[in-house]
Parts: C-alpha cells; sequence; structure tokens
C-alpha cells in the first residue's frame, strides 16, 4: 500500500511559451504521477497525485532542471487531498486574473536548424520551422495567456501531422503553438516592383536580387528589414542615403563562422553573446583592412553583427540553394531616419520600392513591432545598448512592491515600464518621441502592453523635464491618476542601482548628453549621494553656456567655442572650431556668449567630449548621437597618457572644473602632439576626475559603492578605464547589466525610484 498524496502547484515567471506544460508532463510519467497542468493568467498550476516521495522527487527536478527558456521566479506548492485519478493531462487554459510573464521572441534552435537542412524532414528547407524552445512569441502575441488562438498564427489550422505533433507530450513541438509545416504554414512569396507576387522561387529570386547588388526588403520577427551585400559599396550607399542616418552604424548578418572571422575580431565571450537565444546584434570590434563596404561604419572601429536568427535568414544567406549569395548582408531595419520599423505588410508595399527591388515577405502577421537588440561586452560582461527582440518584454525586478504602475520613461531612445508588484517589465526601444510617427506608436504600445498585462496604472511617473513628450502624454492620458516627477540622473542611477540589486546608498555616477535639472540646467556631468527613494547633487561639471541651445548638440564646435572662452582662450583662427564658425555667426556668438541669450546652461559629459572632438577636428557637426564622443575614443592611443591638470573646487556640491585640461590640450596642439595621443590624455583626464571626486565624497560620507550610468559609459575605454581606477582605490564598482546605461534604462529607475516612495508613504 503506497501512500498516496496531492499537491497543488503554481509556478510564476516565464513559464509559457517555453515547452514548461510538456516539461511537466514528462517528468509527472519519469515519476509514475497523475494529475494536471494548464496555463493561467499568471503562469502555470498544475495538480501533482501519487506517491508522497515520489511528488518530492519530481518537485527537486522541477527546479532542478527546468526548460532552457524559462526563469521560475516562485513556486507556491500546497497539500491537497488525493482523488484517485491515474493519468496525466494538459489541461485548457485558464484566462482570467493574474499578470503573467510574456515569452520573448526566440532564434532558431539547433534541432529545428538539423530539420531545416534534412531532406528526409518533412519542414527540410522549410521557412517558418519551430519548436517549443525556439520561435516567435511576443512579435505574434496578441493576448494572454499565451496560446496559439491569441497568436497571429490563429489563421493557420494546423494539418494532421502538425496537430500530432502539438498534442503529443513527447514530441519537441508539444504546444509549440507558432508550430506549422509546409502544407499548413505561412506561405512565403516574393512581391515585384510591379506589384507581381510570386509565391514559387521567391527565395531564390531574393538571392538572385542581393547577389546582383540589389536591395532587398524582407519580413523578420518584428518588422521589416533591408537587405543588401555588405561588400557592394554602391548598394550600401544607396540604402544609407535612402534611411536618412547620416553616418550612423549599419548592422551586418553573417553566413557563418568563416565570415565572422574574416569581418570582426570576436571574443569568446561575444561569440557566446552572438549566439545566446536572443541573438542580438553585438558591437565587436571591427576586422581592419577587410573588403566590406567603407559606408557601413564610417568613422568607427566597430561593427554590429548578427548571426542569421530565422529560418528564412538562414535560408537566405546560406550556400547550399546553389545560386550564391553574399557572405555578409546589410540587415537595417526598414524605416526613415530614426522613424519606426515597418511591420504592416501593406505599409512595406507603399513605402518600401522607393529603395528595394523586390519584398520578400510572407502572410504570418506581426502583432507588436520588436527592434533587433543591440549590445556590446565590456571586460568579459554583456552590456545592452538597445533592449528589445528577445529581452523584451521579459520581466525584471523591483527593490519594493509597486501597485499597478506606469514609467514613462525619456524621450529619446524611449522604452516605458510598466510594473506591479515586484515585477516591472520594461518595454522592447520605442525611440526618439520627437518623431510624431514614433510618439504615435508609444502611446499605441502603452496601450496594447497595458492590455497585455491587464495593468491599468493607478501611479504614473514621468522625467522632471517640463516639456517632454512622455509628461505630456502622461498628463493628458492619466489626468486624475496620482503623478510622480522624477529628475533623469537620479533615475539614471536608480536603474543601475536595481538593475544590479544593490541596496543603496551608493555614489552615483551619471554621465550622458541633457537632462533637466533640478535648478533648471541641463545636467549631464553628475554625482549623486543616492538611494532609491531620494539623492543629493555632490558634484557636477562647472556649467558652461551652450551656444545656440539645442543646436550645440548637433554642433560640436559652438561647445569648444564655450569652453574655450570659459578657460579665457581667444577664438583664433589657428583653432579648428573657430574656423568652424563663418564669419557673419561669430558676431552672433560674441553678443550670445556676452548677454548669455539663447545659451543654456550645462554640466553635460556628452558636451565636453564634443567640445574636445571639435577642438581636435575630429568633428564639428554630428549626424548620430554620441558620433563625436565615439570617433574621439576611437581616434584615442591606446597606451598609457598623462592626464591634464583639473581642479575640484569644495562647495556643496562640489564643482569639476576642466578649464585648466582645455588650456593643456591648446598647449598640445600648439605643440603638435598628436590627435591620438590628446585623445587618450582627456580619457585618462576624466578617469582621473571620477577618482579624485569619488574618494572626497568618500570621505565625506563612507560611501564605497559606486554605480556607472548614462550613456557616455557606453565608451568601452572609458568605462574599463574608470571601473579598473576606482577599483583600485577600492570602491567596489557596478555597471549595468540587464538595462542600457544609456536612456533606454530610465523607465525602468523611475518605476524603482517609486516603489522606494511609495514604500516610504505607507
Ligand atoms: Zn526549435
Ligand atoms: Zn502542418
Ligand atoms: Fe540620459
Amino acid at each position: 500500500m503506497i501512500d498516496r498524496a496531492a499537491r497543488h502547484l503554481v509556478v510564476e515567471g516565464v513559464v509559457q511559451g517555453v515547452g514548461f506544460r510538456p516539461f511537466v508532463h514528462r517528468l509527472a510519467g519519469r515519476y509514475g504521477l497523475a494529475g494536471w497542468v494548464r496555463n493561467t493568467g499568471s503562469g502555470v498550476e498544475a495538480l501533482i497525485e501519487g506517491d508522497g516521495e515520489q511528488i518530492d522527487a519530481f518537485l527537486d527536478a522541477l527546479i532542478a532542471d527546468p526548460p532552457p527558456l524559462a526563469q521560475i521566479t516562485a513556486l507556491h506548492v500546497v497539500e491537497r487531498p488525493s482523488t484517485d485519478v491515474r493519468a496525466f493531462t494538459i489541461v485548457a487554459s485558464e484566462t482570467t486574473g493574474g499578470t503573467q510573464a510574456i515569452p520573448a521572441d526566440v532564434a532558431l534552435c539547433g534541432d529545428c536548424r538539423r530539420e531545416l537542412y534534412d531532406p528526409a524532414d518533412r519542414r527540410y528547407r522549410h521557412p517558418f520551422i519551430n519548436c517549443t524552445n525556439c520561435g516567435p512569441r511576443y512579435s505574434i502575441v496578441e493576448g494572454l495567456p499565451y496560446d496559439r488562438e491569441r497568436t497571429t498564427m490563429r489563421g493557420f489550422t494546423m494539418c494532421a501531422a502538425c496537430r500530432r505533433e502539438y498534442k503529443d507530450p513527447r514530441s519537441r513541438r508539444f504546444h509549440a503553438e507558432p508550430i506549422a509545416c509546409p502544407d499548413c504554414g505561412p506561405r512565403l512569396k516574393i512581391i515585384e516592383p510591379s506589384g507581381e507576387a510570386l509565391e514559387d522561387h521567391a527565395l531564390a529570386r531574393a538571392r538572385r536580387l542581393l547577389g546582383e547588388g540589389k536591395i532587398v526588403a524582407l519580413k523578420s520577427i518584428g518588422g521589416y528589414h533591408l537587405a543588401c551585400d555588405a561588400y557592394d559599396d554602391g548598394a550600401v550607399k544607396r540604402l544609407r542615403a535612402w534611411k536618412e542616418r547620416g553616418d550612423k552604424p549599419l548592422a551586418i548578418m553573417v553566413r557563418d563562422e568563416i565570415e565572422l572571422a574574416h569581418v570582426g575580431r570576436v571574443t569568446p565571450a561575444e561569440r557566446t553573446l552572438l549566439e545566446s537565444p536572443a541573438h542580438p546584434a553585438v558591437l565587436v570590434e571591427a576586422r581592419p583592412g577587410g573588403r566590406l563596404s567603407r559606408h557601413i561604419n564610417p568613422g568607427v572601429a566597430t561593427i554590429g553583427i548578427m548571426l542569421p536568427y530565422t529560418p528564412l535568414h538562414w535560408l537566405l544567406i546560406d550556400e547550399t540553394s546553389g545560386i550564391p549569395v553574399p557572405a555578409s548582408l546589410v540587415m537595417t531595419s526598414a524605416n526613415r531616419s530614426g522613424g519606426p520599423m515597418i511591420t504592416a505588410d501593406d505599409a512595406a508595399v507603399h513605402a518600401l520600392f522607393e529603395i528595394a527591388d523586390g519584398i520578400l515577405t510572407f502572410d504570418r502577421p506581426i502583432a507588436t513591432r520588436v527592434d533587433d537588440s543591440v549590445s556590446q561586452v565590456v571586460a568579459g560582461e554583456e552590456v545592452p545598448l538597445r533592449r528589445a527582440r528577445g529581452y523584451a518584454p521579459l520581466p525584471l525586478s523591483l527593490p519594493f512592491p509597486v501597485p499597478p504602475l506606469l514609467a514613462c520613461g525619456a524621450d529619446t531612445k524611449n522604452t516605458f515600464c510598466l510594473a506591479t508588484g515586484e515585477r516591472a517589465v520594461l518595454s522592447p526601444y520605442v525611440g526618439d518621441l520627437s518623431q510624431y510617427d514614433v510618439f504615435r506608436e508609444y502611446e499605441a504600445t502603452i496601450e496594447r502592453l497595458c492590455a497585455l498585462m491587464q495593468i491599468e496604472p493607478e501611479i504614473v511617473c514621468y522625467d522632471l523635464h517640463p516639456e517632454y513628450w512622455s509628461r505630456r502624454f502622461a498628463e493628458r492620458r492619466y489626468p486624475d491618476r496620482p503623478q510622480m516627477a522624477i529628475q533623469h540622473h537620479h533615475a539614471h542611477v536608480a536603474a543601475c542601482m536595481a538593475d544590479r540589486n544593490l541596496t543603496g546608498p551608493v555614489i552615483g555616477i551619471a554621465f550622458d548628453g541633457t537632462g533637466y535639472g533640478e535648478d533648471g540646467h541641463i545636467w549631464g556631468g553628475e554625482f549623486l549621494l543616492a538611494e532609491y527613494a531620494s539623492f543629493e547633487r555632490a558634484a557636477h561639471f562647472e556649467y558652461v553656456p551652450m551656444y545656440g541651445g539645442e543646436a550645440a548638440i548637433r554642433e560640436p564646435w559652438r561647445m569648444a567655442l564655450a569652453y574655450l572662452r570659459a578657460a579665457g582662450i581667444a577664438w583664433d583662427e589657428r583653432l579648428a572650431p573657430v574656423r568652424a564658425l563663418a564669419a557673419e555667426n561669430r558676431s552672433v556668438l560674441e553678443t550670445q556668449a556676452e548677454r548669455g541669450v539663447a545659451a543654456p546652461l550645462t554640466s553635460s559629459a556628452g558636451r565636453l567630449f564634443d567640445a574636445v572632438a571639435a577642438l581636435l577636428d575630429v568633428r564639428q557637426r554630428v549626424t548620430y548621437d554620441a558620433q563625436a564622443a565615439i570617433e574621439l575614443e576611437t581616434l584615442a592611443d591606446p597606451a598609457l597618457h598623462a592626464a591634464y591638470d583639473f581642479a575640484v573646487h569644495d562647495g556643496s556640491p562640489r564643482r569639476i572644473n576642466v578649464f585648466p585640461a582645455i588650456r593643456g590640450i591648446v598647449e598640445d596642439l600648439d605643440r603638435r602632439t598628436s590627435v591620438p595621443v590628446i585623445a587618450a590624455r582627456f580619457h585618462e583626464t576624466i578617469v582621473a576626475i571620477v577618482r579624485r571626486v569619488c574618494s572626497l565624497v568618500r570621505v565625506d560620507c563612507g560611501l564605497n559603492g559606486v554605480v556607472l550610468s548614462g550613456g557616455v559609459f557606453q565608451n568601452k575605454t572609458l568605462a574599463r578605464d574608470v571601473a579598473q581606477s576606482l577599483a583600485l582605490a577600492g570602491f567596489s564598482v557596478h555597471r549595468h547589466r540587464a538595462v542600457p546605461a544609456n536612456d533606454g534604462g530610465i523607465a525602468y529607475g523611475q518605476a524603482a525610484i517609486a516603489s522606494a516612495r511609495l514604500k516610504g508613504a505607507r
């Protein structure tokens, strides 16, 4: 007589769309247990019956060895009376209540890739092959729980063979919601400029176009891409011109390992990241002297590389079809100058024939836009630059539980954050809200994610900046909800603290381009004594004027003139930024300088990098965000060089005076010191400033933990050298891990701050 027991389980976390129910089913079989399992609004629920010891073993295995893409955040187990059921079944989903995690899209897995190339497999060369471990997820979800009838696959009726696999707990495709095959799955077609759509040989036609140096638009996971031969100068130049993106680097997709080694110097950590389930674009060192088009990444030494992540990408780029295709393709989102990536089929046809010679598409709709994610590796660790496909909207945790809450984020590189309890969902990258189309998509995506997560925000937080679009949206959309305005750099620091599960307080360094300060000036070179609920400004770069306001962001020579003047150096024609100033503008600038009109004050570290880049004549005008700083970093000599002089003035806050460094740079220029050496000395100066200020602040307040945030810390040289230098001085240094250091992390920081303030309020 065995001791028959029963337990009811509730599993929370990322447990839908990752093969969790079949896993539970298999596990129950292994331990001879009966019962049932189902998806619910908040996760997975199961009843397990049988021998008590076997149930314990089952639970151990459940925790120890879940499916590769699952993340269990909580497991609740309650004893139940046994009912004498003898079989184990997967029952229909419970659709009500709760807020479950939404699975992220996953790149083609190894098993599916083997089948894709197996002539004996019924999915041989099927462009929509997927399984419980891979395939589209968030991008096709229309509602929760995650089941086929609430995805854009609902229009495809499964054939008998697919249905058998879908229902068979032993199959790799048991409840793989987007399951498909050549008989019942989406159909590929190529649309010609004439409007004619061809299903036969669509892939061959696309490959031929790419081989001929033409541009092909193709539908991927979260939107349309534009692709062309990465070795073809003419094609890349044409694509870049149409995109109106200035010199901003384009990402490429490479065919295989050989090509990967050919175009980049890829470290083992970078390779692991490239091959991770998300398959982000990874910024790696470009191999110098390669034959890739120089129009891909002008002026920078890195290149953004992706591996193929859909079966369609593989079939397009592989070597097996007999039609030669370039081994590297430029693969860039199909949109013009910062607009949203096109996701709708009619919009693609409407807009993309301006540039594309064919549109390779299919009839599985995209429910939600998801851009490609971009990451880099700093000191062996992944640091996300843009968090989207493969990451969003997987949940993050907050330091304290919150009521349903919306954090609106920043206006550039926008993401927003929805939170409830301790769970925060950071939206995929939205973009620059000053673009009308992006702003409209921002509004729509907030509504969609609120509906999916069944969250009705009770608290709304946004940036302190009175003119941010995100703030205006919140004030208009949620006029009767309590609102919280949060200072930009506090949000940067809190994002990094929460990202690293720190409890605070810390010395928070936020170096970025622009953020509205509590004194109405533009902050951006900030040392904060920070905890989640509040902060004190411990030190900042001395204010300088931005001549012409926003124009100074696009034209670094304006910042150089401001720094020259502050350093007491005359605007002499021998200096490059002075030459960039046309004679007729000189009197305007001089008036602005003397009277302080049209010249808001800033402490921005980003603008300081711009000023130095202009002084060295690296760049007088930028065509994309942080271009001057990136080019300055690229040029910097890697050897060790002495820092320039600077001063830190006492006070509350302390003020960092870099004008001696500006004088040092001009002296070096007059001495004909090389630009790479001056650039290196400047970087070294920033490192020395950070160490000095942190040491002073440590004496004041006894804090030893430092967090590094803000877009300026995307500069790998700076992030690495600052961290090393602080570590040598005995600080414990924390960088971002899951959310970007740039404004893409602001919404998460806002939510973390709100969680602490609301806790204090209770
Ligand atoms: Zn798979
Ligand atoms: Zn089928
Ligand atoms: Fe910022």
